[in-house]
């Protein structure tokens, strides 16, 4: 089996479900040394087990600067390096503008956007020094916003705007800059939208079309980390093929 991560060490945030969870375990399987964080250690506990190789579980909540520059200190502290951060942990509250519950929103700009920044902000010292990547997991609601995700896609909008200005600014020094755009994929994701129309509708979306399965998002940002040095995958916009 091909291992084109061989030595490499990734820290992926958001690693307890979904995207996170397979994209470390595809990480490991290519010969990576993976970090994993999440708030729910107890689930980062039986990614360990199912790894291929060398996989260290950190608490960790990306609202807070304090945890994340924690984590990205202890996965240099354990393997002495870092070069790639996977910036995925998000949440989405889909739901109206008009009558929303506001905390959903602050949570949603805390976790997606914030969250990802303070993450890039702990990480490109040490991404610089290695040559590194930062894998920005955002949305094809980057690309277009929708009727009851305004705040969600802002969020992922946004990351698109700091993930230009990233790139202008470290691609000269090696860094490369990857952002990733899944469109419906089979996860835990819509199971935090608390408004009941809005879960409806993300259930009869699932239910009509084939999606898109976690490890589907995870060979692209390994087919991304996986290329020359001198190649720099910007974007990757990955559909099911049933989703219009
Ligand atoms: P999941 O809900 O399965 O995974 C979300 C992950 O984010 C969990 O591991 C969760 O861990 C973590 N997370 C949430 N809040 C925090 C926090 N404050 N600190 C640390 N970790 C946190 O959903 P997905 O796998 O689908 O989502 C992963 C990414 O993919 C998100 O950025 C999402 O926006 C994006 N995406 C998903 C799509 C989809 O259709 N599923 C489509 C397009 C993009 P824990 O709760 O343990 O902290």
């Amino acid at each position: 089996m091909q291992r084109p991560l061989e030595g490499k060490v990734v820290l992926v945030t958001g690693a307890s479900s979904g995207i996170g969870r397979d994209t470390a375990l595809a990480l490991s399987a290519a010969g990576a040394q993976v970090a994993i964080g999440a708030r729910r250690i107890d689930r980062l506990a039986s990614l360990v087990e199912a790894a291929a190789g060398e996989v260290v579980p950190l608490q960790l909540d990306v609202t807070d600067p304090v945890s994340v520059q924690r984590a990205v200190s202890e996965t240099v502290g354990h393997f002495g390096r870092l070069d790639a951060l996977v910036n995925n942990a998000g949440l989405m509250q889909s739901g109206l503008i008009l009558g929303a519950d506001v905390s959903e929103w602050r949570r949603m700009v805390d976790t997606n956007l914030l969250g990802s920044m303070y993450a890039v902000h702990a990480a490109l010292p040490f991404l610089l020094e290695s040559k590194g990547a930062v894998v920005q997991v955002s949305s094809t609601a980057a690309r277009s916003a929708s009727l009851g995700s305004g705040v969600y896609a802002a969020t992922k909008f946004g990351i698109s705007a700091f993930s230009e200005s990233l790139r202008q600014e470290v691609t000269r020094r090696g860094v490369r800059v990857i952002v990733v755009q899944p469109g419906f994929v089979d996860t835990e994701l819509t199971s935090h939208i608390t408004d009941p129309t809005m879960q409806a509708a993300a259930a009869e979306i699932a239910a009509s079309m084939r999606t898109l399965r976690p490890d589907d998002i995870a060979a692209a940002i390994i087919y991304a980390l996986g290329q020359p040095e001198h190649v720099s995958v910007n974007e990757i916009l990955v559909r099911p093929t049933d989703q219009v």
